[in-house]
């Protein structure tokens, strides 16, 4: 750290991203990437000539690929936002909605992101605590008027709120934004984004890196009001407005225009993710039920740190989370069905050294 910089980042403690180790190939099941290709479309797209466009700048306003998810999800283009990844947009939320003045609330075990931007905009928050099962219970949300913001399926539990209990609390919040950040929800949740008709103060966050196989382009989008989107856009043009880069748009209309891969992928995932479950069940492990692409399970034998070694030193990546009330979980993203045998069977091996 330099004696340049301002004191209110000193004390920042910063996310940690889930390691991208490079020393040798590793199956990964730490970062909730996709095991799948981006679909043809993309890739053709990409590698066309498109390359010798990036001498010119990108579209600030997006319009094509906003027009082409506002199309999909029967909303208006005008309720679309478009960024650099949903962390951008989550983000520009906070930068948007929060401050010294203007306390955020967040689950306490959740997406740990959320921490850091609240201290980056030096806002006050409450970390609310889950469900004894890890359990979200939205009644600790209602009422508050105050920055809401909740993952859902949350992470790394992959429990959902139901989009019943989320009108719930985006109802009773009328004064303030509540965030809904849907980067999991397309492995078996429900999105509640056809709410933002009916709600001016809802934001829903999602993510081209997760389902749709984007992680390495940089692609998130928010679905809102008018307004809300406005205030983005607001945010985006006073910092950098050409954030979304070229060939991750073209990339992006593609993957719209290619929905039923990604959406079988999606379908694949849930099913090896039952499999795993099963699996891991039978190896005497508490898992989680999960809507999301990860599985977040407990054994009874070994703990989560030492799990976490040993499937590392074999080759094997999952995430260990060092949060006393966690650190007895891993989460292990869903990869392939041959990636997750390999897993089962590392797991099956660990466990009879032991
Ligand atoms: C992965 C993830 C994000 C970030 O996604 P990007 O679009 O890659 O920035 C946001 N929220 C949650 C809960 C996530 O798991």
């Amino acid at each position: 750290m330099s004696s340049f910089l301002n004191p209110q980042y000193k004390e920042l403690e910063v996310y940690t991203p889930g390691e991208q180790p490079q020393d040798m190939k590793y199956i990964k099941l730490n970062t909730n990437e996709s095991p799948y290709p981006p679909s043809n479309g993309v890739l053709e797209a990409i590698n066309s000539n498109q390359a010798e466009l990036l001498r010119l700048y990108s579209d600030p306003e997006c319009k094509a690929l906003r027009k082409a998810i506002a199309q999909l999800y029967k909303v208006e283009t005008d309720n679309i936002y478009l960024s650099n990844g949903s962390d951008d947009i989550l983000n520009f939320a906070f930068m948007a909605y929060t401050g010294k003045n203007r306390p955020a609330v967040f689950p306490e075990i959740s997406y740990g992101f959320y921490k850091v931007f609240a201290e980056l905009y030096g806002t006050p928050y409450e970390a609310i605590p889950l469900r004894q099962d890890f359990s979200i219970d939205y009644k600790d949300y209602m009422g508050l008027n105050k920055f809401i913001v909740i993952a859902n399926p949350n992470a790394p539990t992959g429990l959902c709120l139901s989009v019943k209990e989320v009108e719930e609390i985006v109802s009773s919040n009328p004064k303030s934004v509540v965030v809904i950040d849907e980067a999991y929800v397309d492995f078996g949740g429900e999105s509640c984004y056809p709410l933002i008709n009916k709600y001016n103060n809802l934001l829903v966050v999602q993510t081209f890196s997760k389902s749709r196989s984007m992680a390495g382009a940089r692609l998130g989008f928010a679905i809102a009001s008018k307004e809300i989107i406005e205030d983005l856009n607001r945010i985006k043009f006073s910092t950098n407005p050409y954030n979304v880069n070229r060939l991750t748009l073209v990339a992006g209309e593609m993957a719209i225009k290619d929905n039923d891969y990604y959406m079988e992928n999606c379908q694949k995932i849930i099913d090896t993710r039952e499999f795993t479950t099963k699996q891991l069940e039978a190896l005497g492990f508490y898992v989680i039920p999960s809507k999301s692409n990860f599985v977040f399970a407990k054994s009874n034998k070994i703990s989560g740190e030492e799990l976490y070694n040993r499937l590392k030193a074999q080759g094997v990546l999952v995430r260990h989370f060092n949060t006393e009330k966690i650190k007895d979980f891993n989460r292990i993203t869903i990869g392939t069905m041959d990636d997750m045998k390999t897993f089962i069977s590392t797991v099956k091996k660990i466990l009879e050294e032991i």
